[in-house]
């Protein structure tokens, strides 16, 4: 079979890079009980950087030792690109949301042979999940591989942003000493009422993290927390995600992007928030209105936003959410950490490895199967139900 592995690019200092670390703590299972991925076997060592185009994933050995052909590319973009060349004869497209394959409707009828199309990591709203319902592919991913990486990076970008870290970090760098610009937009976190947008597995992971602050807890979600959780953290909860937009200075935003969360965070939404409120997201960045949040940083609605995920992937160079105040933005790269790849390299092999053997994906892998949402897919995201056979 062909495999098609878009990428993305290795360091501009070449590959390998200098390794800050020899190792990796070990995770012996993750919050919940679910086991870590299971591979029958493993060609790479747990730090490398393996999500670059040089890494493969760490496939190729196990690949080319079955007798399949691998194709890594960086080069997924328009009609001459690598993937829109190699797609006419592709079994199987593997992406990381980082750098997303976009495998569009139009993409997918171009790929007649495509049965499987994998997300290394987490999120497979790049692949057009009516297109893939229609078609009978598999959509699947590395479920909770790099789901505390992400809470991390969301409480991370919280504090910063509360704080005012960045910009007082950059006084330091440029030789500056002004106390005063640092601190005339920072404050406590302590006290604060902080929320979630979604409370899976990344926003639960927030929550436990932000619990030690003293901040009071907020949560809304599709379905309710069972009891114990919400007395254990504090949380209270709401139907809508405005019913807590209004109650809260921090929103993280921890839902995956369908139809129900696309444009959620607009003008109104925006404007019924506390005057000065902070939104980070690392989910989707078309959960919120791209213009509607620079307007509302200008006018001091919003004090500051955060994130690592933008649309589209990469970014262009004018992006506006580059340059808007008080933004605490990076590249996509709170899922990616070496640690995290360890562990969805690991998931895509086994999810491979289930696919030509013909055994059974895991249920919590599987987005799409046999014509319908699946497993994980049927309890977080919603398909036109006309496309759904069962
Ligand atoms: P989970 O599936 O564990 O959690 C998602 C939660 O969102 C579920 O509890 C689901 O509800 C809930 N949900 C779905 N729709 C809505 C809605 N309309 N309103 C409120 N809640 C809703 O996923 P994860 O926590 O692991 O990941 C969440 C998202 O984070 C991913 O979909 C992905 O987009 C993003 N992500 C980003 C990464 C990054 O690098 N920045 C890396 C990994 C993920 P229920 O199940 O009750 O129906």
């Amino acid at each position: 079979m062909k495999v098609v592995c878009v990428l993305y690019p290795d360091p501009v200092d070449g590959y390998p890079p200098r390794y800050a670390r020899g190792h990796l703590p070990e995770i012996e299972v993750y919050p919940g009980g679910q086991t870590l991925p299971t591979p029958e076997g493993q060609d790479f060592e747990a730090g490398e950087l393996l999500g670059s185009v040089s890494g493969e994933l760490g496939l190729r050995q196990f690949l080319e030792s079955r007798g399949h052909t691998l194709v890594v590319t960086s080069d997924k973009e328009g009609p001459e690109s690598v993937l829109d060349r190699e797609l006419p004869d592709a079994d199987v497209v593997i992406s990381q949301p980082f750098w997303p394959a976009y495998l569009t409707a139009e993409r997918i009828a171009n790929a007649p042979k495509l049965k499987l199309a994998l997300t290394a990591g987490i999120g497979s709203d790049h692949v057009d999940l009516d297109a893939a319902i229609k078609r009978g592919i598999t959509v699947a991913e590395v479920t909770y591989s790099n789901s505390i990486s992400v809470a991390e990076h969301a409480v991370m970008m919280i504090l910063s942003l509360v704080r005012n870290y960045l910009p007082s970090h950059k006084f330091s760098e440029d030789g500056g000493w002004n106390i005063a610009d640092c601190v005339s937009h920072a404050y406590d976190l302590e006290g604060m009422d902080v929320g979630v947008i979604a409370a899976g597995r990344i926003g639960q992971a927030v929550l436990r993290r932000l619990k030690p602050f003293d901040v009071r807890l907020h949560y809304t979600d599709k379905r309710r927390l069972p009891k114990e959780i919400e007395e254990e953290l504090g949380l209270t909860f709401y139907e809508t995600a405005q019913d807590l937009a209004r109650n809260v200075d921090v929103v993280s935003i921890h839902a995956p992007l369908h139809p129900e969360t696309r444009g959620l965070f607009n003008t109104e939404l925006l404007n019924s928030m506390r005057k000065g409120s902070y939104i980070v997201n690392t989910a989707r960045a078309q959960i919120v209105d791209r213009d509607a949040i620079v307007r509302a940083l200008q006018t001091g609605q919003l004090a500051g936003y955060a994130g690592d995920v933008w649309y589209p992937q990469p970014a262009p160079p004018n992006h506006p959410w580059r340059t808007m105040p008080f933004n605490g933005m990076t590249p996509h790269i709170s899922g990616t950490t070496l640690t995290a790849q360890a562990r969805y390299s690991a998931g895509t092999r086994e999810i491979l490895e289930c696919f030509f053997d013909g055994k059974p994906i895991r249920d919590e892998y599987l987005i799409v199967q046999g014509g319908g949402l699946a497993g994980t897919g049927a309890a977080s995201y919603t398909a036109d139900e006309d496309d759904q056979k069962s």
